[in-house]
């Protein structure tokens, strides 16, 4: 994997936020800062169409420094975000989808997403948080650490509000951008609607959360899907090894190629996992959810866990237990 933008790398290894850039020809790659450990931004990248319209992908987490941040960053491209007509969302992230409320109050910008996306969208409307008292009962979580897991959650975790989409997209349909030809693709996992854009003219594969230079994205975060998140990720990952030559635009962190290196490693990251909860369970059949992820390694280390951390870890811990249950586990 090689970076293909020496300052945005620099900045991004550091956990700074590196400064707006030009991608190709009316391509811009816009950094805007969040608050998470380890990932201090979102990119947002602004294409314009022969026509001399405007159209954003991904807007970045929704508050007053980041649209002053996208405004002056179009800006010094000679951009307004008055003139933004239409904003394509590869996910339903808030440090995605974030700005495209105002952008459409500012704009009259259309809000387009997959078909997929969309439904998770509606479904997280209705149905609130990922997890009730019974499945995490069912999870064997103590009663005492219900209480956390439980408040962590809710429709704000993964789509601050409910946003009115106006363009919802089929896989395999282009933007409507004039003059490009940005094709979308599914790639579910990371959520279950969860798109990349390529353009073979430009040479650019936008992966939205799919592909990460830095980062191995959480699985299954956005509603419950009605497949393994898992085994649906590495299809996804299997599926973009034809697109090996282009230049891959993350939504987080930097520019670079070898998208077939960086995917194995991806694949190779969550299968060791699998193999880890699968080693808990042939020793302990009757481990609970909650057993096995306090067996398995995580980062912060098991007992510093806590809040919406513990239930990612939860979570993901029993995706592979389904995933390792199912015939799409290689071993
Ligand atoms: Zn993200």
């Amino acid at each position: 994997m090689q970076s293909t933008n020496a300052a945005q790398h620099a900045e991004a290894l550091d956990d700074r936020v590196p400064k707006p850039d030009e991608v190709r020809d009316g391509v811009w790659s816009i950094p805007l800062p969040m608050d998470q450990p380890g990932n201090p931004f979102s990119l947002c990248y602004a294409i314009a169409g022969s026509d001399g319209s405007l159209h954003l992908l991904d807007t970045g987490f929704d508050t007053d420094e980041n649209w002053q941040l996208l405004s002056a960053g179009l800006a010094g491209f000679g951009r307004s975000v008055d003139e933004v007509a239409s904003v394509f969302v590869t996910h339903l992230h808030p440090d995605h989808l974030g700005l495209s409320d105002r952008l459409r109050a500012a704009s009259g910008a259309d809000i387009g997403m997959l078909r997929r996306e969309h439904q998770a969208v509606k479904a997280i409307a209705n149905h609130g948080a990922l997890v009730t008292n019974e499945r995490l009962a069912g999870w064997g979580v103590p009663e005492e650490r219900r209480p956390e897991l439980l408040a962590a959650l809710g429709p704000s975790l993964v789509a601050r509000d409910v946003v009115a989409v106006d363009r919802v997209y089929e896989p395999g349909e282009r933007l409507d951008i004039p003059g490009r030809r940005m094709t979308l693709l599914a790639t579910p996992g990371h959520t279950a609607g969860s798109a990349c854009v390529v353009d073979d003219e430009l040479g650019l594969l936008f992966t939205g959360d799919t592909v990460l230079p830095r980062i191995f994205s959480g699985l299954g975060l956005g509603d419950l899907s009605e497949s393994n998140p898992i085994a649906d990720y590495l299809d996804s990952l299997a599926s973009l090894a034809r697109y090996d030559d282009l230049e891959v635009a993350p939504g987080h962190g930097f520019r670079f190629r070898g998208l077939v290196e960086r995917t194995a490693e991806l694949a190779a990251h969550h299968l060791h996992r699998s193999r880890a909860a699968a080693q808990v369970i042939a020793a302990e059949p009757d481990a609970s959810t909650w057993e096995v992820a306090s067996r398995l390694r995580w980062t912060a280390g098991w007992e510093r866990l806590g809040g919406f951390y513990l239930f990612s870890a939860l979570f993901q811990t029993q995706l592979h237990l389904e995933f390792v249950r199912s015939e799409a586990f290689p071993g």
